[in-house]
């Protein structure tokens, strides 16, 4: 599970009472056109990373952990390190979350919750693992699963546009732990798991809130921070854009009304930052430091692109 190049993991930010720390499954490679939909390129290239010679960027991995109430709680498991699971090609071979996760000092016995925002692959790869033997089981043993019943339903029955990415290694070994919710559901009184339709019927983002403190985990409402800021910007992998749209106006509004710190899986590493308005009232992104390293909560002049 070791790789060539050193992967950063493990920035920390706080939420009133709540300690988050991002934890890196690596980095993979994206097809850059999907990933901007209809956008053309003549606009989406000013805001991008540079292409890689198959015409791919990279997009981050950021998980979260956290303890809430006694429960130390994961957000999001990554690609993965089964067989297949990092075919696309990544820095990181075998997926970095476990070796992450150990260099906090948490091992896979110590979840007590994996939190999925949806079931596309890129989420929930360490949901599983396989022996040597390739017999599957779930990565973190006490954990139960907490899922949209209606993601859940989407994904064990998928089809001929959700096939490639629903896959049953990442699920069937989970289906006796989970815990599928409707709507809105108190995963703690902390943290809320919230509907954020769009990128799938069921998809769902996770507010952490505690005193006046909030932060949001977007999982794939975009990614990348410029679909963030401007609505209409929205990938290719999203099955109802419209939706997605409405979803993001919403979160967006009410994250700038709230001043909510937001993670988000594919921005890159590790993924946090505020949204602002601009005098102009346009949505503006603005980069938020881990804790020791300038945290100061609203000293930033980083740019929209800070790689650690
Ligand atoms: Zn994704």
């Amino acid at each position: 599970m070791t790789t060539g190049e050193s992967i950063p993991s493990g920035a920390r930010f706080r939420v009133g009472g709540v300690d988050l720390t991002v934890v890196n499954d690596g980095e993979f490679a994206m097809d850059a056109g999907a990933t901007f939909g209809i956008v053309p390129r003549l606009l989406w290239e000013r805001e991008a990373p540079p292409m890689d010679v198959r015409y791919r960027i990279p997009l981050g991995l950021n998980c979260l952990l956290l303890r809430s109430r006694g429960k130390t709680i994961l957000i999001e498991t990554g690609i993965g390190g089964k067989p297949g699971d990092r075919d696309t090609a990544t820095p990181a071979e075998q997926g970095t979350l476990l070796t992450s996760l150990a260099a906090l000092d948490v091992a896979p016995e110590d979840i007590d919750i994996v939190v999925n925002t949806h079931l596309h692959a890129d989420h929930c790869g360490w949901n599983t693992s396989a022996s040597a033997e390739g017999a599957l089981a779930p990565t973190f043993p006490n954990a139960t699963y907490v899922i949209n019943g209606a993601e859940w339903e989407a994904a064990t029955h998928p089809n001929e546009r959700t096939r490639a990415t629903y896959l049953a290694r990442n699920l069937d070994p989970i289906a006796d732990r989970l815990t599928l919710v409707e709507g809105e559901h108190a995963i703690t009184d902390e943290v809320i798991f919230v509907p954020a339709p769009g990128h799938s019927a069921g998809h769902s983002a996770v507010a952490i809130r505690s005193g006046q403190d909030e932060a949001l985990y977007l999982g794939d409402l975009a990614q990348h921070r410029v679909q963030l800021e401007r609505t209409a910007w929205v990938s290719a992998f999203d099955l109802m854009p419209l939706v997605s749209m409405d979803t993001k106006r919403r979160l967006m509004d009410e994250a700038i009304d709230r001043g909510s710190l937001i993670v988000f899986c594919h921005g890159d590493y590790p993924g946090a930052g505020r949204m602002t308005r601009t005098p102009q009232g346009f949505r503006k992104w603005v980069v938020e430091p881990p804790i020791g390293q300038g945290n100061e909560p609203h000293d930033h002049g980083a740019g929209p692109h800070t790689h650690a």
